[in-house]
């Protein structure tokens, strides 16, 4: 594979912007090789700007579950562009939005859409504390809910695989506020809750945690935190945002059975472009400005571009429940015959997976919290990443991501992955 254009628009781009990337993980730096500069992408399919074609399992980071260029998305976007890019005033599609959300979540009877998922963890957070009257937030080690100061301690995603799950720059004084406990720790949180629980405002999770690889709270764990919250009276934030409409159409909270207070969603609802949104019950919801005092507000929020883009995706996933089947069986015969070449190869894996999130470990341990995550060997991740990349597969750049299986990924493109994987593993050996 050839990656020279690709090289030099990295060098260019490095003059101009910080580490050549808009977001950190973009730059490869985990795996120590320059990032194929993506030109355009199809269905399963990325094309770099050498020519090279990819098997897309990062689907931009979440959002495209139905693949790169859908029909049904493209022809409904060229009809918007067409009527303008934005008026940030309301406009019909916005309500249509909403409406599919509050269909699809049960626990959301209002919603708000803002620019990102950052953008609606950040305001889910606030909007519990006015409503609560409390200051202290809880949250687990090595979820990531975006990088707002609160929020940035001890997190997943690209500040854990840059080693800086605590950023720089954000005021002690913010961060003394934020408790961070262990994920699927049962104890742990009872400890939290007796010393601090009347002044919790909300607890904050990733139901699945995609942002340490891929690591599922348990139903036990789940269903105690949903009763620990009510006993105290603080609220329960599932954050969403790359759970939902992922893992099923109702959101994981179905999967659980759990009833939040407020759910935080980003990604697929907006099928490509910037987009969030923050929703729950009625009565919290009730005191976001301008019905209430608690402030919150966005120029680009409820963009009729976004909204297009989204709106399409959900009803395509409304109307067609096979696409999740489809999507699951894909998902399983990548994680059988990832497990059937490592075991071949008698090489240690562990693969996490839900739904269409998958994750390999390299380790011998169970992977459930963040201790458990950082036994994987991330030398090793790094040369397989570049294995499968030579592969003609695209995966996550960083051993603590998800991959994503889309709608799009075909049968082909699935047996051509567990080659790749074959082929990949045993140049570890
Ligand atoms: N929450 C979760 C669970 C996420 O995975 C992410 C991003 N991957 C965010 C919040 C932040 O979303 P954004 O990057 O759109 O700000």
């Amino acid at each position: 594979m050839n990656f020279e254009k690709s090289k030099k628009a990295f060098e260019e781009a490095n003059k101009y912007i910080p580490g050549g990337v808009n977001s950190p993980v973009r730059a490869f730096k985990a795996v120590n090789i320059t990032p194929p500069f993506i030109k355009e992408g199809k269905g399963s399919k990325i094309y770099d700007i050498d020519g090279n074609e990819y098997i897309d399992y990062v689907g931009s980071w979440g959002p495209l579950i139905l693949g790169h260029c859908r029909p049904e998305v493209m022809n409904a976007l060229k009809s918007s562009v067409e009527k303008s890019t934005s008026f940030g005033a309301p406009t019909e599609i916005e309500t249509e939005m909403a409406k599919l959300i509050c269909d699809a979540v049960p626990s959301v009877e209002m919603v708000r859409m803002v620019n990102s998922g950052t953008e609606a963890t950040m305001s889910a957070l606030r909007l519990a504390r006015a409503y609560t009257g409390r200051e202290i937030i809880v949250k687990f080690i090595g979820n990531y809910h975006g990088h707002s100061d609160c929020l940035l301690v001890k997190a997943g995603s690209g500040a854990l695989t840059h080693g800086t799950p605590d950023s720089p720059g954000v005021p002690a004084d913010i961060v003394k506020n934020t408790i961070s406990a262990k994920y699927n720790d049962v104890e742990d949180l009872k400890n939290i809750f007796a010393a601090h629980g009347d002044n919790i405002a909300a607890v904050i999770i990733e139901p699945v945690a995609g942002n340490m690889g891929v690591v599922p709270s348990t139903k036990e764990f789940m269903t105690f935190l949903r009763d620990i919250t009510n006993t105290y009276g603080s609220l329960l934030i599932i954050d969403e945002v790359m759970t939902g409409f992922r893992l099923s159409y109702h959101g994981a909270q179905s999967l659980y059975n759990v009833d939040p207070d407020i759910t935080c969603f980003a990604k697929i609802i907006g099928g490509g472009l910037p987009v969030g949104a923050y929703g729950g019950k009625r009565k919290i919801m009730e005191n976001i400005s301008p019905l209430g005092s608690v402030y919150q507000a966005g120029t680009l929020s409820g963009n009729p571009l976004a909204m297009t883009a989204g709106v399409t995706t959900l009803r395509l996933l409304k109307e067609n429940a096979k696409i999740y089947e489809a999507i699951e069986e894909k998902s399983k015969r990548l994680e059988e015959g990832f497990k059937d070449n490592a075991s071949k190869l008698g090489i240690d894996i562990i693969i996490n997976r839900v739904g269409s999130m998958l994750c390999l470990y390299f380790t011998k341990n169970d992977v459930h919290d963040f201790d458990s995550a950082l036994t994987s060997d991330t030398a090793v991740f790094a040369k397989y990443f570049e294995e499968m990349l030579k592969e003609g597969v695209y995966l996550s750049p960083s051993q603590f991501e998800s991959i994503f299986v889309s709608y799009a990924h075909t049968d082909e493109d699935i047996e051509k992955t567990i080659r790749a994987n074959y082929n990949a593993l045993k140049k570890l050996l």
